[in-house]
């Protein structure tokens, strides 16, 4: 009988209810996430060393016999400290315990102890402090570290894996089918678990680790493809003509090629027998309302409806400006629908998208309400897709009968990265800016140039420009962001710029109080922004020339790129910043590269390599489950394999029905659960 893997783990041996809130804790709630709490690091007890091959400062095991027992002494402080001395029979070492009068007097002289500690001391006099330590008979062996909660250690962990490993054994059902193993050599599941929690030799745990790397990706990846599969159903808003050129003749300016790639890429999905579902990248600027204007036009031309969602009344209001501005030519009835504007407005609206009169509409969360309704909503838009939440985004498509969807996001993230996490999206990027951008010169400086910066950021005010200065959260609590962007901007309202016009924005303001700010900045109401960093992501201010970022180093690359992206969007040279007196070498390696690129995707690829995918995306909403061994910055030759063999098996078993993929279905099935929102 197979293994049963949803065992709650209350009803494992040796945990109880007690022990079953601890291990919950630490989110293990049955026996498969009891196997599958892998270790955090090991400690290597298999090989102990001789005194004087210890290296020095790194955890190391040492086997030694006691020839001074463990004497009492009292610091200054009170407390007790316990020091005894061990021998190899060459060399000699000293043993110090704090405070445990209990672990001290386990040593027993004359007896020989595996410590394992850090030896530190100098050529001559070597010791370990607060090591563990166990008799030396038995306890040689590679030792599993679990996460450990107050009240259940490491060792209590370890003994209960251990025993229910045992019973596993011979019965584990293993979601990697036998062809797929021989194909890449990898370990049975039970061989690889055991590999993991209790390996006898190092290249144990890099075989496990291989195979569970893989088979976490691989699942994750089916359960993605498969999301895209499903996702995709009849296409009832088909397109026939190709209107992009049309289109490209109507518009002030020449489509950069990658913006034509893009358009094309989209519009053959449209006319395709599946609805559209596609993810549009492009750094700020790089020109991705052109292309989803080319996509409305092609829709409405077609007959059907498109409507354009963006997270703030102020970014509404400047697409709408942009569809306006071409609406004799392009005869689309356009219109605007946000929160603010009067109900008889709304109501007219509302009629008219209902009657099928407007074309085009772009709007906020109104759209969204339940009584907007559509007579054929063809093509929904979704800008800066992440600023809304998961069930937001899928809201408006459902007002049409499968329309045609693109999302567009202003984040580069390094394609590969993008093709696993979008998994059930197709992607266009857009990697060319419009022709003629001028470049944001970017300088780094020390905190003592800092009046020199503000004076450079007056001639540009005298010269009828805007600035942004932009300080970090200074600590992680909300009122203290407060306090100091607050403060910042009073002080500099007092001081340097008394007599300027000092508006500020945070994060603990309504929505309605920053879209004021923003739009009296935009009607420059205001020359010098002081800002945390909430400034509104996609927000076209063209006269803003310089953008100052205090304690530069707190921020991530990608973030450093969002704030420089605020600038240099009209036709006046535009400068970025960065004041840090940083002096780490990672840090400033870090100011470096953004001093010598502007080209966000490269900015992405560094950002991700320098600080780990857990930073990269933290305050980024991804969607991807937590990974538990997998690591998407270091794993991505893996990666690639496992999107490889899962878009092989989804086209040779599209429903994972065959024999050999059930327990592999049984594992994307539960994931993908997690995945649909
Ligand atoms: P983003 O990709 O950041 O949303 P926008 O769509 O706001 O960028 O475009 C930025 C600016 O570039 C706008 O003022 C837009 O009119 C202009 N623009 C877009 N495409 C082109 C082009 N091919 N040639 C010249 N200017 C362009
Ligand atoms: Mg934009």
């Amino acid at each position: 009988m197979a293994f049963d893997l949803t065992k709650s783990i209350r009803y494992v041996k040796g945990v109880g209810e007690r022990r079953a809130r601890l291990f919950e804790k630490l989110g293990i709630a049955d026996v498969g996430a009891l196997l599958r709490f892998y270790p955090r690091i090991y400690q290597d007890w298999s090989h102990p060393l001789k005194i004087r091959e210890a290296p020095l400062d790194t955890p190391c095991c040492v086997a030694a016999k006691v020839v001074v027992p463990p004497t009492e002494h009292i610091a200054r402080s009170g407390m007790k400290i316990y020091k005894a001395t061990v021998s190899d029979g060459q060399d000699e070492m000293e043993i110090t315990i704090f405070n445990s009068k209990y672990a001290a007097a386990r040593l027993k002289r004359g007896e020989e102890y595996l410590f394992y500690g850090k030896v530190s001391g100098s050529f001559l006099i070597r010791e370990m402090t607060s090591p563990e330590f166990e008799k030396a008979g038995a306890a040689r062996y590679i030792r599993p570290i679990y996460r450990q909660t107050k009240g259940l250690t490491t060792k209590i962990i370890e003994g209960i894996i251990r025993a229910q490993l045992k019973e596993a054994k011979g019965a584990l059902p293993d979601p990697i089918p036998a062809y797929l193993r021989e194909k890449y050599k990898l370990p049975a599941l039970y061989d690889a678990l055991c590999g993991i929690h209790f390996p006898k030799t190092w290249q144990d745990v890099t075989e496990a680790r291989r195979r569970l790397i893989f088979e976490e990706l691989l699942i994750l990846q089916l359960a993605l493809q498969s999301k895209k599969i499903q996702g995709k159903r009849e296409n009832s808003a088909r397109v026939t003509q190709n209107y992009a050129e049309e289109f490209a003749s109507l518009l002030p300016f020449t489509l950069t090629g990658a913006q034509k790639r893009c358009i094309d890429e989209a519009i053959s999905d449209m006319m395709g027998d599946t609805p559209m579902s596609r993810l549009l990248q492009g750094d700020v600027g790089s020109g991705k309302t052109a292309v989803a204007a080319a996509l409305c036009y092609t829709v409405a031309k077609n007959g059907y409806q498109a409507a354009i969602m963006v997270p703030t009344e102020i970014l509404a209001e400047q697409h709408y400006a942009f569809f306006k501005k071409l609406e004799d030519k392009t005869k689309l009835n356009t219109a605007l629908l946000t929160g603010s504007l009067t109900l008889s407005e709304k109501r007219r609206i509302k009629e008219a998208l209902k009657s099928g009169q407007i074309d085009l509409v772009v709007g906020t969360h109104a759209l969204i309400t339940s009584d907007v309704a559509f007579k054929s909503l063809g093509l929904v838009v979704t800008d800066e897709q992440h600023r809304f939440g998961v069930s937001q985004r899928g809201a408006l498509a459902t007002k049409g009968e499968n329309p045609h969807t693109l999302v567009m996001s202003a984040t580069p993230i390094p394609r590969t990265l993008a093709l696993i996490i979008y998994g059930d999206l197709d992607i266009s990027i857009l990697d060319e800016l419009p022709p003629g951008r001028q470049q944001v010169k970017t300088y780094i400086i020390t905190g003592d140039l800092r009046q020199r910066c503000f004076n450079f950021i007056k001639k540009h005010i005298h010269e009828g420009r805007q600035a942004f200065i932009v300080c970090p959260l200074i600590e992680d609590s909300e009122d203290t962001e407060l306090i100091s962007a607050v403060k910042y901007a009073e002080e500099l309202e007092r001081g340097p710029f008394s007599g300027y016009k000092t508006g500020l924005l945070h994060g603990q303001m309504k929505a309605s109080e920053k879209e004021q700010v923003m739009r009296a900045f935009l009607n420059r109401e205001i020359d010098l922004l002081v800002s945390t960093t909430v400034i509104e992501t996609g927000i076209d201010v063209p006269n803003a020339t310089v953008m100052v970022v205090e304690n530069a180093e707190r921020f991530g690359l990608s973030q450093l790129h969002q704030l420089r992206g605020r600038v240099g969007r009209g036709k006046h040279q535009s400068y970025c910043i960065l004041i840090s007196d940083a002096k780490g070498e990672d840090t400033l390696r870090r100011l470096e590269v953004m001093r010598s690129t502007t080209d966000g995707f490269i900015i992405a690829e560094q950002d991700l390599s320098l600080r780990g995918p857990g930073e990269f995306f933290g305050n980024r909403q991804h969607g991807l489950p937590e990974l538990k061994i997998a690591n998407l910055a270091t794993d991505m030759r893996v990666l690639k394999e496992a999107q490889r063999v899962s878009i092989w098996i989804l086209e040779n078993d599209p429903a994972l029905e065959k024999q050999e993929h059930k327990e592999l279905s049984t594992a994307v099935n539960s994931l993908f659960s997690k995945l649909i929102e």
